[in-house]
């Protein structure tokens, strides 16, 4: 399943998008330590598994709180190095900015 994290404003849509299928299958969950601003956070489906999701007080601050991880050092080729996505070893999470 896609679970999408965020907000909508006037400068543009901040989501941070999640395949919790993928999730499941990932057992050291890298990202949650990866993120300097700890906004990852494991929880259990409806099914049990352990997925990962964004914190609910973060959900709105999107940009804010990851605006250092999408900095022009952290480009590398034309693209950022987000942390979050960078551990991930099965390609499950997207950002919509
Ligand atoms: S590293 Fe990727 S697959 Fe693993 S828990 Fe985090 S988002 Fe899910
Ligand atoms: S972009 Fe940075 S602050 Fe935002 S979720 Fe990823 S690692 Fe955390």
């Amino acid at each position: 399943m896609l679970s999408n994290y965020g907000y909508e404003d006037g400068s543009g849509s901040y989501y941070i998008t999640i395949d919790t299928d993928k999730c499941c299958e990932c057992e050291d969950k890298p990202c949650l330590d990866a993120c300097p601003h700890e906004i990852l956070q494991m929880e259990l489906d409806d099914y049990d598994d352990e997925v990962v999701c964004v914190r609910e007080e973060a959900r709105n601050r999107l940009r804010q709180i990851c605006a250092a991880c999408k900095s022009h050092d952290r480009m590398e080729s034309g693209d950022y190095v987000i942390p979050c996505m960078a551990v991930c070893p099965e390609g499950a999470m997207k950002h919509s900015w």
